[in-house]
């Protein structure tokens, strides 16, 4: 692994690049010959049918999962599958790249604010440093008066956007959501949108799996749809939603809209 970063040339480097990824769990081949590309602050919505590889996809980036063949680069970072590779470089990569899941994977016996600061306080930061910048974070979610309870005691929609501040405490490069509505009660699935989407407008690259096609539709540069672990289709968002070309891109709209 190389951890040559870019310099002042970092506009024309993608943030994220797949290239020819292929990825097995046993005998079952889940990503095959995967190119994706990933600008700095762009925003780009995966979809596609249960099982199709997303959520592996999206784990690869941060390398929750390793792969078996091709090359994937993160925010100057190369990976190379079969390499083996150096932890504290793995450790500075999830710093630069957040994850937000479907079941928020807060901890409960900390307070949110605790939640937030953990990462933080762990690599050495001064507290009352962390803790400022633990409570801005919430602030831009609007969950700041929660700051001193436990999850628990809070509705899904607040705990998802603790979670969304967890993610951004570290100013991340990138953030990865991995269906982030699709665990809440219905009437604060929007609550969350509306956060994602300001993050979207100030400039937050992100990737983001989410069968909520209105908001692929109104925050995505780019969709890509995937089906059997290939990308079958991605289209800015406009021409993906008005002039699919591909007949399987076009079932899974007509299932989904
Ligand atoms: P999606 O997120 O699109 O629903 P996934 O990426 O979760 O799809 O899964 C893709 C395929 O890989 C599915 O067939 C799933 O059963 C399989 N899979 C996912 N995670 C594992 C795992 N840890 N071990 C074995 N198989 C897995
Ligand atoms: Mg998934």
């Amino acid at each position: 692994m190389s951890t040559a970063h870019n310099g002042g040339g970092a506009a024309a480097a993608p943030l994220v690049r797949f290239e020819r990824v292929n990825k097995w769990f046993g005998q079952q081949h889940v990503l095959r010959d995967v190119d994706f590309t990933v600008q700095p602050g762009e925003r780009v919505v995966l979809c596609g049918p249960s099982g199709s590889g997303k959520s592996t996809l999206l784990r690869c980036v941060n390398r929750l999962e390793p792969f078996q063949e091709g090359r994937l680069t993160v925010d100057g970072v190369v990976f190379d599958a079969g390499r083996r590779e150096d932890e504290r470089a793995l450790q500075a990569l999830r710093r630069r790249v957040g994850m937000v899941f479907q079941q928020f994977n807060l901890f409960p016996h900390l307070t949110v604010l605790e939640n937030l600061a953990l990462g933080s306080e762990m690599a050495g930061e001064p507290r009352a440093q962390v803790r400022e910048r633990a409570l801005a974070q919430l602030q831009r979610v609007r969950v700041a008066e929660q700051a001193h309870k436990y999850p628990l005691q809070l509705s899904g929609g607040q705990q998802q956007r603790v979670a969304i501040a967890r993610a951004l405490v570290q100013a991340p490069r990138l953030l990865l959501f991995d269906e982030p509505t699709s665990a809440l009660d219905p009437e604060m699935v929007q609550e969350v949108l509306d956060v994602m989407r300001a993050l979207a407008d100030q400039g937050q690259a992100m990737l983001c799996v989410t069968h909520e096609m209105g908001f692929a539709r109104a925050v995505a540069d780019r969709v890509v749809f995937m089906d059997e672990g290939q990308i079958v289709e991605t289209a800015p968002a406009r021409e993906f939603f008005e002039a699919p070309r591909r007949a399987r891109t076009r079932a899974f709209l007509q299932r989904v809209l």
